[in-house]
C-alpha cells in the first residue's frame, strides 16, 4: 500500500525549533544573553515551532514570547506548594483517557503530545503514557460516555487534539456523534496560535461534518502570538461555523499589565475570538517564575472590568483541586493573603 505522503503542517512540525543554537541564530540573539538551563531543557525540552518563533522579536532576549517557551534555571528551584499534579487531574479519571471532574462535561486526553512546549504549562509533568487516549483505550472511553448519559459535552484536550492527524481526528468526532446525549464537542488546542498551517481544508471539512456543535478554545496570552497567519485561520475556522473563545493563563513579565491585557482582548475581537478565561497560574511544579499574585490579579482584573465592554473581560479564574467547577475569582477575594488559593 502506497504511504500517504505527509502534510505541509506536519512537515511544519518537523521543522520546529528543539535546539537552542538554532534557535538563538534564528533569533539574532547570543546564547550568552539567555539564561537556558540545559538541565530543565531535559526534563522538559524546549519546542518552538517556526511560526511561533515569528512571533518573537529578533535580538531581544526578554521578549515575553520567548520567555514562554525558552527552559530557563528557576524551572528547577523547589518551591512550597508546587505539585506535579496541581489541579488533580489524576484523581479524576475513572478511567484512563477520561477526566471527569465537572457535572455535565469530561474531557478526553487525546494525546500527550503538543505542538509546543510552555514552560508554565499544568500538564508539563503529567504521566501522559498512563493516562492518554492510545486506540486501545478508546473503546473503553466511548463505553464510559455511552453509560453516563448526564454528560452532554466532550472536551477534546491533551496535549493538543488537534496534533492528531485528520484520520485519527474524523473517526473520533464521528463515534461521539452517534450519542444522542453529546450536544457539543469543545476543542482546546494551541495550535492555531503556534502552528496556524494546521487549519487546513481537510480539517475544517472533519469539523464541519460533526453532527455536535464545535466550539474551539485556542490559547494565547500576549498580543504578539496574534499573527497574520492566526486571523486567517480564525476566518476559516469562524465560517465553518464554529464559534471561537480564548484562554490565558496571567504570566509574570509576559501579560502582567493591563495595557497589554486589554490589547490582548480588542485584538482578540478583531479576529473573532472572544476572551473566555484568564487563569491565575496552577501550581506546577517547574513554574513558580510565572506566578502573578492574586492581589495583583484582582487589581488587573478591575482595570479590564473598568476599560473594556463586559463581552471582552475574561473571567478571572483558577482550578482548585476537587472542586466541583473552575473558581471565579471576584473582588472580595481580594482581602485575603496575596499568595492564598
Ligand atoms: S500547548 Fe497547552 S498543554 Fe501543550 S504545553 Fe502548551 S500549555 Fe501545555
Amino acid at each position: 500500500m502506497q504511504k500517504k505522503p505527509i502534510a505541509d503542517w506536519q512537515k511544519a512540525l518537523q521543522n520546529a525549533f528543539t535546539e537552542l543554537d538554532q534557535l538563538c541564530k534564528y533569533l539574532e540573539i547570543a546564547p550568552s544573553k539567555l539564561s537556558h538551563q540545559t538541565i530543565a531543557h531535559q526534563s522538559f525540552p524546549l519546542k518552538i515551532p517556526r511560526s511561533f518563533a515569528d512571533c518573537i522579536e529578533k535580538g531581544n532576549p526578554n521578549d515575553p514570547i520567548l520567555r514562554q517557551v525558552l527552559p530557563i534555571s528557576e524551572e528547577l528551584t523547589d518551591v512550597p506548594n508546587y505539585l506535579f499534579d496541581p489541579v488533580g487531574d489524576q484523581a479524576s479519571a475513572p478511567i484512563p483517557g477520561i477526566l471527569h471532574k465537572y457535572s455535565g462535561r469530561a474531557l478526553l486526553i487525546t494525546t500527550g503530545g503538543c505542538a509546543i512546549n510552555c514552560r508554565y504549562c499544568f500538564r508539563r509533568n503529567f504521566p501522559y503514557s498512563e493516562f492518554q487516549l492510545s486506540s486501545s483505550r478508546l473503546q473503553n472511553a466511548l463505553a464510559y460516555i455511552e453509560q453516563h448519559t448526564d454528560i452532554n459535552e466532550i472536551i477534546l484536550s491533551g496535549g493538543d487534539p488537534l496534533l492528531l492527524n485528520d484520520q485519527h481526528l474524523h473517526e473520533l468526532i464521528q463515534s461521539l456523534n452517534l450519542f444522542e446525549h453529546i450536544k457539543r464537542i469543545r476543542i482546546h488546542s494551541r495550535i492555531p496560535v503556534v502552528l496556524p498551517e494546521r487549519i487546513t481544508p481537510e480539517l475544517l471539512t472533519c469539523l464541519e461534518n460533526s453532527r455536535q456543535k464545535v466550539i474551539m478554545v485556542i490559547h494565547a496570552n500576549h498580543t504578539n502570538e496574534l499573527s497574520p497567519q492566526l486571523a486567517e485561520a480564525c476566518k476559516k475556522i469562524a465560517e465553518s461555523g464554529i464559534l471561537l473563545l480564548n484562554q490565558s493563563v496571567l504570566l509574570k513579565e509576559v501579560n502582567d499589565n493591563a495595557e497589554q491585557l486589554i490589547a490582548l482582548s480588542e485584538k482578540l475581537f478583531q479576529f473573532g475570538i472572544l476572551p473566555y478565561y484568564l487563569h491565575l497560574l496552577d501550581r506546577a511544579v517547574g513554574t513558580a517564575h510565572f506566578e502573578v499574585d492574586r492581589h495583583t490579579a484582582i487589581k488587573l482584573h478591575q482595570q479590564l472590568l473598568k476599560a473594556l465592554p463586559g463581552y471582552l473581560v475574561p473571567k478571572l479564574v483558577e482550578e482548585q483541586a476537587g472542586a466541583p467547577s473552575k473558581t471565579w475569582i471576584n473582588q472580595n477575594d481580594s482581602n485575603r493573603s496575596p499568595n492564598q488559593t
